[in-house]
């Protein structure tokens, strides 16, 4: 049976799905999910992260971190965590970017999270030549300093998707029409969670809402407030979202997020507001929203490009050079990726935001 079959056998007796409970079926079905099931990265995949594109990426974010915690006091015992890692490569990049960081991998005990059992497979063969564990949830990570970073990790979270009608909300549900899977709404409700979104929209906006997000923001920034530490967040969105922003990816192209269950990757934008708040509320500082491009240029993106570049000809310097575009130009990820730093209240802002 597929897993499409099974969704609509699921709607035909329940009733209509949340696109969140839509969401985290076609992305983490134990047997048919999408990240369950596949590596969905790189040219042969559906899709390429910044830590595929170039070593560059990863090496940053490794920096960065360890300079924090060089700004904190360089404590000898801290996590250094990852929020679904991917491949592994990210980690791989900054743990050997910061191997001359005096006493840092001394320090580390290097955590992983992912649902998804093939890619932790991976991550462990990416990973061989550095120490390193997983825990299955935020609240496992341990007592003590956390350094943290999540690329691509929160526009992966399940969303809820509500349509403005006059002062109450349509929820935007999942149903069956025929063999296919279609849109449709609710009767329209007040909704307490959304009371600050009466503000600034009207009649037919759409708002999306991530449940999953602020429990695991609140876990993070609850460890970084009490014993130190940094998360980096980045990912593609804006400070307040507004509008339908689910998408379906797969084989590079856009599809519609309903005709193949399990077989697309399932997206929307980050409300970076959402977690911003959550931290403060958790007793973190947290910085401007700073975009890709901007962070990596004052982290130094160019001049690791042109010391790279010195071994490098012909296309693999090419590729090189496309790779620092990429990661950095307003017009390709530059500008629509976003990073937020969080730290505790009374520590130096990690290197590269805006204030
Ligand atoms: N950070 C990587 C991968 C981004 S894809 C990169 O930049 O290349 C999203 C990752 O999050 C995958 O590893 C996926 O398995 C993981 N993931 C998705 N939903 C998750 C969840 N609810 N809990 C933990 N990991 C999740």
């Amino acid at each position: 049976m597929t897993l499409k079959d099974q969704i609509i056998a699921r709607i035909r007796q329940c009733g209509p799905l949340s696109l969140a409970d839509y969401m985290t079926d076609c992305l983490l079905h134990p047997t048919l999910g999408y990240y369950t099931t596949r590596d969905p990265f790189g040219v042969a995949g559906d899709f390429i992260t910044a830590p595929e594109i170039s070593q560059m990426f990863g090496e940053l974010i490794g920096l960065t971190l360890a300079q924090s915690w060089l700004d904190q006091g360089s404590s000898a015992q801290i996590t250094l965590a990852e929020i679904g890692p991917g491949r592994g490569t990210l980690m791989r990049d900054a743990l050997r970017a910061t191997r001359n960081v005096a006493g840092f991998h001394a320090a580390i005990d290097v955590v992983l999270i992912d649902a998804s059992p093939k890619l932790r497979a991976l991550q462990a063969g990416t990973l061989e030549d550095y120490p390193h564990r997983w825990v299955d949830s935020v609240a496992d990570l341990p007592d003590q300093p956390l350094y943290l970073v999540a690329n691509e990790f929160f526009d992966a979270l399940p969303i809820r998707q509500y349509l403005r009608v006059g002062s109450g909300w349509s929820e935007r549900r999942v149903g069956v029409q025929g063999n296919a899977l279609t849109f449709g709404l609710t009767a329209p409700n007040n909704l307490d969670a959304l009371a600050h979104r009466l503000e600034d929209t009207i009649d037919d906006d759409l708002v999306e809402v991530c449940p999953e997000a602020s429990p695991i923001i609140t876990t993070i920034s609850q460890r970084i407030a009490t014993y130190g530490g940094a998360a980096l967040i980045v990912d593609y969105g804006d400070w307040r979202s507004l509008g339908d922003t689910l998408q379906a990816v797969r084989g590079h192209k856009s599809t519609d997020p309903l005709a193949d269950p399990g077989q697309a990757d399932l997206t929307a934008h980050v409300d970076f507001e959402l977690l911003a708040n959550t931290a403060r509320a958790a007793g973190c500082t947290h910085t401007k929203l700073t975009t890709q491009g901007v962070f990596l240029e004052r982290l130094g993106i160019t001049s690791r490009a042109q010391s790279l570049a010195k071994g490098l000809a012909g296309t693999d310097l090419d590729a090189l050079i496309s790779a620092h575009r990429r990661l950095t130009h307003p017009a390709e990820m530059g500008n629509l990726f976003k990073t937020l730093g969080l730290y505790p209240r009374n520590a130096t802002s990690p290197p590269g935001f805006d204030l």
